[in-house]
């Protein structure tokens, strides 16, 4: 339990320290970020080069209703503070035989486009991944991965038995 007058020492200015940081002085605490780096952001970053700045790590905003809460924990609304738009094409792949696959975001577009450019058998196997992806997904979304307190999860051994035994 976090008391009033403590001060919080986060390391690492990535999305997680950043967050965190956000958060915890939302709520009055005091917080100090220590980062190695010259720079925020960690993964998320750009570098510069002769054409103009080039972005690297995350490209695809996954899951905005959990940055919708916690830019409303922060009394901020996403849609004022950031400029998005959706992208038809979420990711555009080559292979050095000159082959192009797109991936976009819906199952059914992406079924499609990889049968188009890999065959039936390929797109048959993305489909089990992304059902089984599905499942696991479904598993953990509350009981961990937005779980305040995600230890406790683990204490839980009949659910803990229930998704990796039966
Ligand atoms: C190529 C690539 C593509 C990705 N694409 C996506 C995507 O499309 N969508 C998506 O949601 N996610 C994507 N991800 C994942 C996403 O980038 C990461 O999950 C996220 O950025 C991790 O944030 P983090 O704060 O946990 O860690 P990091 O970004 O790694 O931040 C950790 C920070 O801690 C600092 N640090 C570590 N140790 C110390 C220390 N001892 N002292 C001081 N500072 C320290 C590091 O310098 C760093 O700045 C991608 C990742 C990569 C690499």
């Amino acid at each position: 339990m976090l008391k009033e007058n403590e001060h919080i020492i986060i390391v690492g200015a990535g999305i997680a320290g950043l967050v965190s940081a956000l958060l915890l002085s939302k709520q009055g605490l005091k917080v100090t970020v220590i980062e190695r780096n010259e720079y925020p952001g960690g993964k998320l970053r750009a570098f510069s080069s002769q054409e103009g700045p080039i972005d690297a790590g995350p490209t695809v905003l996954t899951l905005i209703d959990v940055f919708q809460e916690i830019f409303t924990q922060a009394n901020l609304n996403i849609f004022r503070e950031l400029d998005l738009y959706k992208e038809e094409i979420l990711a555009r792949h080559y292979w050095p035989d000159g082959k192009c696959l797109d991936l976009f975001s819906t199952h059914e577009k992406n079924l499609f486009s990889i049968e188009k450019v890999f065959g039936k058998d390929s797109a048959a196997e993305f489909d089990k991944f992304h059902g089984d992806c599905e499942t696991l997904f479904y598993a953990f979304n509350n009981t961990l991965l937005r779980n305040g307190c995600p230890g406790s999860f683990f204490t839980k051994k009949r659910f803990f038995k229930k998704v990796f035994l039966d």
